[in-house]
C-alpha cells in the first residue's frame, strides 16, 4: 500500500521548500464535474502531483475540484499535460496564475476529500452544480451592466461589497453562502424574466450560484467568468471602462485592490469616505473593520475605547484579561448587525 500522504514534520518540509533553488508558480484553479469515485481520483492525481513536486492544497467532492497550489516553474508544462490526462474536464481549464507571488507560499501537498467543494446546504441528487449559468467575458459583462434589463447579483459578504461592487449590483445580505442561495431566490422572484448576472471574487462562488438558480427554474442566468479578479484584469488589458467601482477585497495583506479611484464606503467610526479595512490592534478583538486614518490615531487602531485600553497594557496583563474570554466574539463578525455598525448612524 503506497503512502499516499507525507509523514515527515512540517518544520523539515519548510525547511526543504525554502531551500530549493528551482522557481515556483502559484496557482489556483477550480471547476465543478462529476467525480464518481472522489476517493480514487485523489488517490491517482495525488501521485501525479506528487511526482511533479506540486504543493498546496486541494479538495476534491463528486461534485469537482478547488485548488490552491505551486507548481515548479520547470515542471509547469508537464502539470497542465498531467490535468488534461487526468480527465477531459481539465483539459485547456483556466489556471489563475498569482501575481507578485514568490512562490513560497506552500510548503506540502494536502489533498483532501469534501462533500462539497463548495458548502451549500443541498441534499438534493438532482441539484447538478456543473449545469451552470453562462460565462460572460469582461465585454459581455459591460454590455449587460448598461442593460436595464439586466440584474446583477453579489454573491460575497457584505464587508466585500461594502468597499466595492458592480454599478447597480444588489447585495444579498447574508453571512454564510448557504443561506445567500435560498434568500438569492426569494429576492429575485420578481425578476424571474429578467437577466441575472451573478458574480463573486473568484468565480467559485458565483458559478455554483448560477447553477442553483437553474435548478430553481430561472432561465436567462449568467456569472461573470472567472470572477472580479479576472473581470478586473481583462477589462484593463482592453481598455475596457469599469463597471465595477471601488475595491476588491481580497484576504492578503493589502485587504483590497483598488479598481477604479471610487471610495463608496465609510469609516464605521466618524462616518466620513473611507475604504480601508484593518484589523482591530487589540489581540483580543482582531475585528475587521473600516477605518480612516484620523480614527485610526484617536484609537491606536483599535476599533472602540475599551479594545484601546486593553492595547495600551503592558502584554502580560493583556494576556491575563485574554484567558478564559471567548476568543471568538468579534473576529472576523461579518454580520451588519455587528455592535459597532449599530452604534453608528445610518451611513
Ligand atoms: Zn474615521
Ligand atoms: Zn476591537
Amino acid at each position: 500500500m503506497p503512502v499516499l500522504h507525507n509523514r515527515i514534520s512540517n518544520e523539515e518540509l519548510k525547511a526543504r521548500m525554502l531551500a530549493e533553488t528551482t522557481p515556483r508558480t502559484t496557482v489556483s484553479f477550480y471547476k465543478y464535474f462529476k467525480i464518481s469515485d472522489p476517493q480514487s481520483f485523489r488517490d491517482s492525481l495525488y501521485l501525479k502531483f506528487e511526482a511533479l513536486n506540486v504543493f498546496g492544497r486541494v479538495y476534491i467532492a463528486s461534485e469537482g475540484i478547488n485548488a490552491q497550489i505551486s507548481v515548479p516553474e520547470n515542471n509547469f508544462e508537464a502539470f497542465r499535460e498531467t490535468l488534461a490526462q487526468t480527465d477531459p474536464e481539465l483539459k485547456g481549464i483556466r489556471l489563475n496564475i498569482a501575481i507578485d507571488d514568490n512562490g513560497k507560499s506552500f510548503w506540502v501537498l494536502r489533498m483532501k476529500l469534501r462533500p462539497k467543494i463548495v458548502s451549500d446546504g443541498i441534499d438534493d441528487p438532482a441539484f447538478n452544480p456543473s449545469d451552470v449559468g453562462r460565462y460572460l467575458k469582461a465585454e459581455e459583462v459591460n454590455k449587460m451592466a448598461d442593460d436595464p434589463e439586466t440584474v446583477f447579483v453579489d454573491m460575497r459578504n457584505h464587508y466585500e461589497y461594502e468597499v466595492g461592487h458592480f454599478e447597480h449590483a444588489i447585495e444579498v445580505p447574508s453571512d454564510t453562502f448557504r443561506d445567500q442561495l435560498p434568500m438569492a431566490l426569494d429576492m429575485l422572484q420578481k425578476d424571474k424574466d429578467k437577466k441575472i448576472v451573478m458574480y463573486c471574487t473568484g468565480g467559485i462562488r458565483c458559478e455554483k450560484a448560477s447553477a442553483y438558480m437553474k435548478y430553481k427554474g430561472f432561465k436567462n442566468v449568467f456569472h461573470v467568468e472567472g470572477g472580479i479578479i479576472e473581470y478586473a484584469r481583462k477589462a484593463k488589458e482592453q481598455n475596457l471602462p469599469l463597471k465595477f467601482i471601488g475595491k476588491n477585497f481580497v484576504f492578503d495583506e493589502r485587504l483590497g485592490e483598488r479598481i477604479t479611484e471610487d471610495v463608496i464606503a465609510h469609516c464605521h467610526q466618524c462616518g466620513k469616505p473611507c475604504d480601508t479595512h484593518t484589523n482591530c490592534k487589540n489581540d483580543g478583538c482582531h475585528l475587521l473593520f473600516i477605518q480612516c486614518e484620523t480614527c485610526a490615531a484617536e484609537y491606536d487602531g483599535c476599533c472602540n475605547i475599551t479594545c484601546r485600553e486593553e492595547y495600551n497594557l503592558p502584554k502580560e496583563e493583556q494576556r491575563k484579561l485574554r484567558t478564559g474570554r471567548e476568543n471568538g466574539i468579534k473576529i472576523f463578525n461579518k454580520s451588519k448587525d455587528h455592535p459597532l455598525r449599530k452604534r453608528l448612524p445610518e451611513l
